[in-house]
């Protein structure tokens, strides 16, 4: 295992852990989808999928992007599937589930940025399960932003959910660094560009906007600090705060493994700011615990 010499303690990859994994693994792959747990290698897959919660990768495997901390394969990808929305969502429903996660790779060889396989695989879900809650981790939709925020605020509006629920649609998208990382980290994406989606999803009626950042990758507390900052500032409710782990030794090494006392800080930071889901620690990922309604940490 790459780097597993340098890891602290606080870092334990603890797979199979539990029969569930299996189970759970097994459904995935017998419908023959994509999850981002196992494509990014998250050190979460035995908690969650044991938990029988996943994050369905919509899309394909081959994403026009190559950020340098990912370990999904980059290149011109072929794979287009219209009966993909209703696939996952039959997933999604034959296990049970209350709440998912549906991300993908970038799409930049798509007019629509693949917007409306988000949008259609909303309906798909709801019209199955009219209370499953419904989390989107999206890319930025460079292509066209207006036509993207318009296909999933309406495919939102068709299937409100009760007003008890806090929001009809969970809508992420990760900044994932600081900007003055971006051109190492996430070549070819734009931090003003990230910030500007995440501001019109908070807009929308009865949509929480949520974003992820990695940390140990070089940026100092003052940037992470500033990030929060604007994130608050574009109407950000939900908050991600993880340590960046090296999927290869091809990808780009972990600068600092950044205590569990720092992120403690960090949390506070963004809870003075006024997030109401805040999630921070070394195992942090932005799914992570995604289907909790409310920030749980201020009761500890
Ligand atoms: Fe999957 Fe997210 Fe859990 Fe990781 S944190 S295993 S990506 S659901
Ligand atoms: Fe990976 Fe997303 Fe970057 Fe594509 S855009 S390389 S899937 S992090």
């Amino acid at each position: 295992r790459p780097n597993a010499g340098r890891m602290p303690e606080w870092i334990r990859l603890n797979l199979d852990a539990d029969p569930r994994y299996a189970d759970t693994a097994r459904a995935v792959h017998d419908q023959g989808l994509n999850t981002v747990c196992e494509e990014a290698r998250c050190p979460n897959r035995g908690e969650c999928w044991a938990r029988g919660t996943a994050t369905f990768m919509l899309l394909g495997e081959t994403c026009t992007r190559a950020c340098g901390f990912c370990s999904v394969q980059t290149g011109r990808p072929d794979w287009f599937d219209n009966d993909e929305p209703r696939r996952v969502a039959e997933a999604a429903t034959a296990m049970g589930l209350d709440y998912i996660v549906l991300t993908s790779v970038n799409r930049d060889d798509m007019a629509d940025g693949g917007a409306g396989i988000f949008a259609e695989t909303l309906r798909e879900v709801r019209r199955r399960d009219a209370r499953m809650g419904v989390e989107f981790l999206t890319p930025d939709f460079q292509q066209d932003m207006d036509g993207a925020v318009a296909a999933i605020a309406a495919a939102t509006a068709e299937f409100p959910l009760a007003e008890s629920e806090p929001a009809d649609l969970v809508w992420g998208h990760n900044v994932e660094t600081v900007p003055s990382l971006y051109r190492e980290v996430r070549k070819g994406s734009r931090y003003e560009r990230s910030l500007e989606l995440l501001e019109r999803a908070s807009a929308l009626p009865r949509v929480e906007a949520k974003s992820a950042l990695m940390l140990g990758m070089g940026e100092t507390a003052d940037e992470v600090a500033e990030v929060l900052r604007d994130l608050r500032g574009a109407g950000v409710e939900r908050i991600a705060l993880g340590q960046y782990l090296r999927p290869t030794r091809y990808h780009l090494p972990v600068k600092e493994y950044v205590t569990p006392e720092q992120f403690d800080d960090y949390a506070a930071i963004a809870r003075d700011l006024g997030f109401g889901w805040v999630k921070a620690g070394p195992l942090v990922r932005s799914s992570y615990h995604a289907e909790e309604r409310q920030d749980h940490a201020m009761k500890g």
